[in-house]
């Protein structure tokens, strides 16, 4: 039996005589301003753009569950980590510098965010696929960020810049070292883990209070592509990790990730050895061990990419009952920059866009504004004797808090024991890599810094790697000036 096609019709539902030929007067005569279908399609296709993101403008995503599987009601109330739960989620991940069509290879850190549906509203972790980063202070920020891009003349990336920026902030040591490591180029988003970077706050039932960092250990396994395999799929296949991605879900290999916390309790953050809000320090496994919390499965890929992974929308400040930001500067400054890069790009009414809307009732004072979808009912104030919601500052999250007092300063943290630039990232070469990945980490420094870096950028690089391990310094020294190690 054959089945007639739907008709085609205009936006606004009018059956359409042709989907091939415009309206002209006979058949070589010019084209009416009437025909209203051929302007449509016109008028839609210069406005099929939306601005990228500034940065993580290239990736992708994918649908799935978090199904809780220990039980840890004891450091977190937040209904989403309650035992046997499971909430349906999306993950993106994403490159960081490239633009919208960049190669996915690039030697980049990679965006891992998951938002979390949850029954008292969306939780977003908007995490990375590296447990620090290159700053600790959000003044920074678009700084670094703009080293990353293209100058101001050619519009090239360059790699002078990124050296200049990086060897005048030594507390990126660590980061530069991760990402000139194995793990700087992922073999793809199925093989990495997805770290929260940021310290949180959980709060449990009784009031108590903790401090967690999240880690998302891939179930497939870590591994990573070298520099020329890299470089030869960046030519070959710009999309490398997007394919991957859909094409292990739609052959029903589902990717997962298995949810672990490190819990410190609330007041051992005071003398602990290291700033424990630090975003350019791990807290070391020996002395805060991973708890299992879960598992996230991605299983279901989207059905238009535009609607549902370029109009996601994920923002720290999506916390939920029993989850609180930490003092990390860092995250303090996303809980504004992100909802408010959302208002730029996708417009003030974007958490009315279907992937970005809770599952659970929302009863907001929020109203109008350019591409409002839903109606909004009287009373449209607060206090109203109306019956419209009233706030319950018991259920609400941000009760999750902390004391800080002190004159107004502008200043870096203050300096813990073991606190430094390079004492994380030389554990890192020293103890973490073997003889082969500190070989390959040379190779990509040696690299990187060989490709238009130049004095006395080139001389603080090769300093900045003797800080972090001196023979590593040396060899990477040697590399660049053509001598042989
Ligand atoms: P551990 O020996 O307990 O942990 C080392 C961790 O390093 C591993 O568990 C693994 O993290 C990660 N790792 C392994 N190979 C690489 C690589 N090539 N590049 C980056 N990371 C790698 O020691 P510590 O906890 O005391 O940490 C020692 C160093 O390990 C830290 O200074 C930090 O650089 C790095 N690290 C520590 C993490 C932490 O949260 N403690 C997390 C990741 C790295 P995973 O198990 O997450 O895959």
């Amino acid at each position: 039996m054959t089945t007639k096609p739907r008709r085609t019709t205009t936006d606004a539902g009018i059956p359409v005589p042709s989907d091939e030929h415009s309206l002209t007067v006979g058949p070589d005569g010019p084209i009416l301003l009437q025909d209203h279908y051929l302007i449509e399609q016109m008028a839609n296709f210069n406005r099929e753009r939306i601005a990228e993101r500034q940065p993580h403008a290239k990736g992708s995503g994918a649908f799935g569950r978090f199904e809780v599987t220990r039980d840890v009601s004891r450091f977190t109330k937040a209904a989403v980590f309650q035992p046997g739960n499971k909430t349906d989620t999306l993950a993106r991940f994403s490159t960081v510098a490239g633009e919208r069509g960049s190669p996915d290879t690039w030697r980049d850190p990679r965006g891992f965010a998951v938002k979390f549906y949850t029954s008292e509203g969306n939780y977003d972790m908007v995490g990375n696929n590296t447990p620090v980063f290159f700053i600790r202070d959000p003044l920074k920020f678009q700084h670094f960020i703009r080293s990353q891009k293209r100058r101001a003349d050619n519009a090239l990336r360059d790699h002078d810049m990124q050296w200049d920026f990086w060897t005048l902030s030594p507390e990126s040591a660590h980061q530069v070292t991760w990402l000139m490591g194995d793990r700087g180029i992922p073999k793809s988003w199925r093989h990495m883990n997805g770290y929260s970077s940021h310290t949180y706050m959980w709060v449990n039932g009784d009031g108590e209070r903790f401090w967690v960092k999240y880690h998302f250990k891939s179930d497939q396994g870590i591994d990573f592509l070298t520099q020329d395999e890299a470089d030869r799929l960046a030519g070959a296949d710009a999309d490398y990790h997007r394919r991957d991605l859909f094409n292990a879900i739609a052959e029903g290999n589902a990717p997962s990730w298995t949810m672990h916390v490190q819990v410190m309790p609330f007041d051992e953050a005071g003398d602990y050895r290291y700033n424990p809000f630090d975003l350019t320090k791990v807290w070391p496994h020996g002395d805060y061990p991973l708890r299992e919390v879960g598992k996230l499965v991605l299983d279901r890929n989207p059905t238009d990419f535009h609607t549902e992974i370029e109009q996601a929308a994920f923002e720290p400040n999506n916390l939920v009952p029993g989850i609180g930001p930490s003092p990390d500067k860092m995250l303090l400054a996303r809980l504004f920059a992100y909802a408010d890069a959302h208002r730029a790009r996708l417009g003030v009414n974007y958490k009315q866009i279907p992937v970005n809307r809770p599952q659970c009732p929302v009863h907001s004072y929020t109203k109008d504004g350019a591409m409002r979808v839903d109606n909004v009912a009287d009373p449209v104030y607060a206090p109203n004797s109306k019956g419209g919601p009233e706030a319950d500052p018991e259920a609400a999250p941000y009760v999750e808090k902390w004391a800080a007092d002190g004159e107004f300063v502008r200043a870096a943290y203050t300096l813990r024991k073991d606190d430094d630039d390079w004492g994380q990232a030389r554990t890192l070469v020293r103890e973490v890599m073997d003889d082969a990945a500190r070989d390959r980490l040379v190779d990509n420094a040696t690299g990187h810094l060989s490709a238009g870096v130049s004095e006395p950028v080139l001389e603080r690089a090769f300093e900045y790697w003797r800080n972090i391990d001196q023979e590593i310094g040396e060899r990477i020294a040697a590399g660049v000036r053509g001598k042989s190690d």
